[in-house]
């Protein structure tokens, strides 16, 4: 690998979890040399059954989706591989769908099924230099978010 750790988040929805572990387990040598980010049960499961160390954020239906999406609102996820469920609905439908809109707005790479995951993962862009675009609304004047002082 050629460059540093990449820090990707990995999410899966109940009837996907097998899915992203038999995924994570056969990416194993690729993924620990990542820094890699979970919600809850997803990240629970990576760290006892693969062994993988996780930072693991909340639950998805308590908040983790949104954890997530404030960690790429600023600039800290690299790749989201998230494998949401289609077929079922989830409580937690606007926290999903927020999280897809903030990594659609800052250019960031997201997998939602396995043949998009396995793309990602093997690509030469993933281990190299590469740098995606960070679009222009993150430009403030002093590279942080400024709040307007109470009068
Ligand atoms: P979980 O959350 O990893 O805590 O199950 C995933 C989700 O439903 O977003």
């Amino acid at each position: 690998m050629t460059h540093a750790p990449r820090r990707i988040a990995l999410v899966a929805h109940d009837n996907k979890k097998v899915e992203l572990l038999t995924w994570a387990e056969f990416n194993l040598g690729t993924l620990r040399e990542h820094e890699l980010f979970a919600t809850g049960t997803t990240g629970t499961m990576l760290e006892y059954e693969l062994g993988l160390p996780v930072h693991r954020f909340l639950s998805g239906p308590l908040g983790g989706d949104q954890q997530i999406g404030a960690k790429i609102a600023e600039g800290l996820i690299d790749l989201l591989v998230f494998f949401w469920d289609p077929l079922e609905p989830q409580p937690h439908d606007p926290d999903v769908k927020a999280l897809l809109r903030l990594a659609a707005v800052w250019n960031v790479p997201v997998a939602s099924n396995l043949a998009t995951a396995d793309m990602i993962i093997s690509s030469p862009l993933l281990a190299g230099d590469y740098v995606p675009a960070r679009p222009e609304h993150d430009r403030p004047a002093t590279g942080k978010a400024e709040f307007p002082r109470a009068a």
